[in-house]
């Protein structure tokens, strides 16, 4: 019998090649009907048959684009409408729900044939793309997702690239960045004196691959944002960069043509090999090869380097055609946010690139490269932005209402979410300069726009001067109907852990990061807590130490070592026979410890990333940090190979009073230092201060079993990114019987922190 079925389909269904992939199997199962996009996603009508019918739908997730990801499909029967043909309609809107646009996706294999096809009529051009592949997140300036609302405005179709477009069998049908060298976006080189240079006229590419041999340091607009290029195994001109971007030595990516060539630098697993190529092309942190060819200063004191695949047609071309393996570092100076636009680049690079290769299409928001990694078998992305955003994460509950989480101070995303969806922003960065603090605004403007949803529930970091906490009360006094809440960090950062894992109930939550506020005043950052998602109680922490001059000592770790020190062992410390103490400055020292006797400007802390700092400083890795987090990823790369003789870790003591546990660091400190004056290795003491770390967390986790019922733990916060930690801890819990959650989709550090202010916000509205 014949019958009248319509299909919804949400998910990522929407600038992915979905409604031509659909009039196509409508042709071959010969269902008259329509598909068309409304903002839940995508509406299919057929009548026909009960056989072909069912054919047809299993067809249809079983053969899905490969872009495409369907959530959920909703199917009902209607009265017959007699359709004569398929064809599709126009978009419908029906002004409820996220309307999901879809992420940025690498150049595809069919695009990428065409490329280097001499007779393709798109030979070499550095921004072809299709429906399976392209911009997409960084080009939209509004919804629906039409050309019209794109940065492609500007740029009409030629009557090839029209026809392609409108053709619904061809694989370009409706793909908004359609374009091609007659009609579409060009590239220009420029010198860093603003000249259009001379060579690169009529082949920007080849002028550009020249100029990488030769050393030189290119700013390349890409889909997010500038890169700054330079030949990675060129040590001079990695240095060169390397002082140019100013104090700033943090690890440089580097783009490599292809996967065989990155295998001959790192190790690569297949889980690790999958993600290098999945279409959101992020940076994968891959253990280097014994005898890595890559100069030291491209990741100086790591293990680890962050290698990445072409992902545009232009890396796809400046790959192949310079042989070159490049570092793409991102186009800024120091904290400031990624240049994305010329004339932004223009100036704001100036100093650093000798060339800038720019282009035409726009960028409407600045989206930084991702970074992952492969933790235990389970990816553990460091930092979701280009090519994960703006996918929503999915939770196990309903938002009472739109909630807009405004995110921390460091490492910010914003998070916006609604019905069981939370869309958390791409990295903004840190919120201490004006630059990113007009990108923050700026997106939460565009999120609000792009997704359609007014929030009506706001939520906060509870640090009063966090210029996101100013930004949300700000506009809560503009906005009286707005409800507030401010949510601890730590709290947010275990309740993120447990949203990405589906999980509601209480569990025993372990927050180990650099800074967090806490309500009594302190600087909180080793933190126990008895968590859900909507309250906590602080059961256990360290002891609290003095940070001598606040946020000098974060960037100072010498600080927190002769902090550390004289909490173990009183003023007498200055005796202690190590390099240390004899290199320590008697002036600045004999400041510090009049601060900490007195203790002005000493906020108290009990953070985790202090203790690696001090503990970093002691062993002599370094005084002085340039990003936070620096001086604890060169512990964690000090420790030697697994498979080393075991050491006896160091033993610990733990204040075990009703109110809590609390951790002291003073025993740490007196056997870390008994182990620098008998000489010994600062690998083998950072592995047995690991080793001490994971015993502390397993022992207080046990004990709170027996006290209070709970055999479920969260992990969570920055230090968690420490690979070591993460797993010996993860394991020895396990092997007590714990069930434990970590992060895989949302950052462990503070770039997770905004979908758990998000949802806290809502169980306490
Ligand atoms: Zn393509
Ligand atoms: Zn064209
Ligand atoms: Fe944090």
């Amino acid at each position: 019998m014949k019958k009248h079925l319509r299909i919804c389909l949400s998910g990522v269904v929407q600038g992915v090649g979905f409604r031509p992939f659909v009039y196509n199997l409508a042709h071959r199962h010969q269902l008259p009907g329509f598909v068309c996009n409304d903002d839940h996603g995508v509406q299919i009508e057929v009548e026909g048959e009960d056989d072909a019918s069912d054919q047809f739908l299993r067809a249809l997730i079983d053969e899905s684009p490969p872009q495409s990801r369907i959530e959920k499909i909703e199917k009902n029967y209607l009265p017959l409408a007699y359709f004569k043909e398929f064809h599709i309609d126009e978009s419908r809107i029906l002004g409820s729900k996220f309307v999901q646009i879809s992420r940025d996706l690498a150049t595809c294999d069919d695009c990428l044939r065409e490329l280097f096809d001499t007779e393709d009529r798109r030979y070499r051009y550095p921004f072809i793309n299709c429906t399976n592949c392209g911009p997409r997140f960084t080009i939209v300036r509004d919804i629906p997702y039409d050309r019209s609302f794109t940065t492609m405005d500007p740029f009409w179709m030629c009557r090839e690239c029209q026809a392609e477009y409108d053709d619904p069998t061809d694989r370009r049908f409706h793909a908004q960045p359609n374009a091609c060298p007659v009609c579409g976006p060009r590239l220009e080189l420029r010198s860093a004196e603003g000249d259009r240079r001379k060579a690169g006229e009529d082949d920007p590419v080849a002028a550009v691959c020249e100029l990488l041999r030769q050393g030189k340091i290119v700013a390349v607009r890409g889909l997010g944002g500038f890169h700054l290029a330079c030949d990675a195994l060129n040590e001079e001109a990695v240095q060169r960069l390397r002082s140019r971007k100013y104090r700033d030595d943090k690890p440089f990516a580097l783009m490599m043509k292809d996967v065989e060539t990155i295998a001959e630098f790192c190790y690569i697993n297949p889980h690790e090999e999958m993600l290098l190529k999945s279409s959101a092309r992020p940076i994968v942190l891959l253990n280097k090869r014994k005898r890595c060819p890559v100069s030291e200063a491209v990741a100086p004191k790591y293990r680890t380097l962050g290698a990445m695949l072409p992902y545009s047609p232009l890396h796809h071309l400046l790959l192949r055609e310079s042989g070159l393996v490049l570092v793409m570092t991102s186009g800024n100076v120091c904290d400031e946010p990624i240049a994305c636009r010329n004339d932004e680049a223009m100036t704001r690079l100036e100093g650093i690139a000798d060339y800038f290769l720019i282009h035409n299409r726009d960028i409407h928001i600045r989206s930084d490269d991702s970074v992952t990694r492969v933790v235990n078998g389970r990816e553990m992305v460091l930092r979701r932005s280009r090519g994960y955003v703006p996918d929503p994460i999915k939770l196990s509950f309903s938002f009472s209402k739109p909630v807009l989480a405004c995110g921390p101070e460091l490492k910010n995303t914003f998070c916006l979410a609604r019905d069981d969806l939370a869309i958390i922003s791409h990295h903004i960065g840190d919120l201490e300069n004006l630059e990113t603090l007009r990108s923050f605004e700026d997106g939460i403007s565009h999120f609000q726009k792009i997704f359609h949803t007014e929030p009506e529930l706001i939520a906060y970091d509870l640090h009063p001067n966090y210029l996101s906490t100013r930004y949300a009360v700000g506009l809560a006094s503009r906005r009286p109907d707005l409800v507030q809440v401010g949510v601890q960090h730590h709290h947010a950062h275990i309740v993120s852990c447990l949203a990405e894992n589906g999980v509601s109930e209480r569990v025993i939550g372990i927050a180990l990061d650099g800074t967090g506020y806490g309500p009594d005043g302190a600087i909180w950052g080793g933190e126990v807590l008895l968590a859900d998602l909507s309250s906590y109680e602080r059961v256990g922490h360290f002891g609290y130490v003095p940070m001598p001059g606040g946020e000098r000592a974060i960037r100072e770790p010498w600080r927190m070592a002769v902090s550390y020190l004289y909490r173990a062992f009183g003023g007498d410390f200055i005796d202690l026979d190590i390099p240390f103490v004899r290199r320590l400055d008697r002036k600045k020292l004999n400041v510090l410890l009049r601060m900490i006797e007195s203790g002005t400007n000493c906020p108290r802390t009990s953070s985790c990333g202090r203790l690696f700092d001090g503990v970093a400083s002691l062993t002599g890795l370094r005084d002085r940090v340039n990003y936070e987090g620096q001086a604890a990823v060169e512990l964690e790369n000090l420790i030697p190979d697994p498979g080393f003789a075991m050491h006896e870790p160091y033993s610990f003591e733990i204040d075990k009073s009703d109110d809590g546990f609390i951790i002291s660091s003073k025993s740490i400190i007196k056997q870390v230092v008994q182990d620098i004056e008998r000489g010994s290795e600062p690998g083998i003491i950072s592995r047995k201060f690991h080793d001490v770390l994971v015993r502390i967390f397993a022992e207080v986790v046990e004990e709170l079993r027996v006290r209070r019922r709970i055999n479920k733990v969260a992990l969570s916060g920055g230090c968690f990114q420490n690979v070591y930690l993460l797993t010996h801890l993860q394991e020895m819990l396990e092997l007590k019987g714990f069930t434990v959650y970590t992060h895989s989709r949302v950052p462990p550090n503070d770039g997770g922190v905004s979908l758990g202010q998000a949802v806290v916000a809502n169980f306490n509205s």
